[in-house]
């Protein structure tokens, strides 16, 4: 046995998960040069459905809530990414937090987060996830000429100009909040995804 088998032994013990990612949307309307999902070997998302139906988005939901309550876990996480998750549109992302929101129930408090590349990120999106207490991350490279240098459309331009409304119209009252306190009163802020 090495010491690492006794390390593991002695102090691990099983911990449950706690953060869930829901690739709600398999595609992308950015063209990032260095993407794991779509300039990779891996391009089974090719042969994958591009967004996630309902009945999954309800499957999972029900796994989440049963998962939770076998560990009576009182807070939980779940981030809606991609692809790009705004692609989803804002009627399967309403649908998709109303069944979050309503099948894992009041013992266990559902975080919900975003992470985008702040293409789609208009108003009317910004008041749903307002309304439903959604944590939103945009993904930047930095300043235009880093950000530009990778992260272009599919025509080659780069997307620092959109991403930079969409921060500003974040950045804005009612959706700017600071650091950001969550309904179970730990705080914590948006994290930086791979993709987005
Ligand atoms: S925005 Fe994210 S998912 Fe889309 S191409 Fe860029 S890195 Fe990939």
């Amino acid at each position: 046995m090495t010491t690492m088998d006794k390390v593991v032994i002695k102090r691990w013990t099983p911990y449950p998960f706690r953060q869930f990612i829901l690739k709600i949307h398999g595609r992308c309307d950015l063209a990032c040069d260095y993407c794991y999902v779509f300039t990779k070997a891996d391009d089974r998302w090719r042969t994958r459905p591009p967004f996630m139906a309902r009945s999954t988005m309800r499957a999972a939901a029900r796994r989440i809530a049963e998962h939770a309550s076998t560990h009576r876990l009182p807070s939980v996480d779940v981030v809606l990414h991609g692809g790009e998750p705004l692609l989803a549109g804002p009627t399967e992302l309403a649908y998709c937090l109303d069944v979050l929101r309503s099948v894992v129930g009041s013992a266990t408090t559902v975080g919900i987060q975003l992470q985008t590349n702040g293409v789609r990120l208009d108003d009317a999106l910004l008041r749903l996830f307002a309304r439903h207490r959604v944590r939103i991350g945009v993904s930047l490279d930095g300043e235009r000429s880093a950000h530009d240098r990778h992260r272009v459309r599919a025509n080659g331009t780069g997307s620092y100009d959109l991403v930079a409304t969409a921060l500003r119209r974040l950045g804005r009252p009612p959706y700017r909040t600071g650091p950001h306190h969550r309904r179970d009163g730990r705080r914590g802020r948006t994290r930086r995804m791979p993709t987005g």
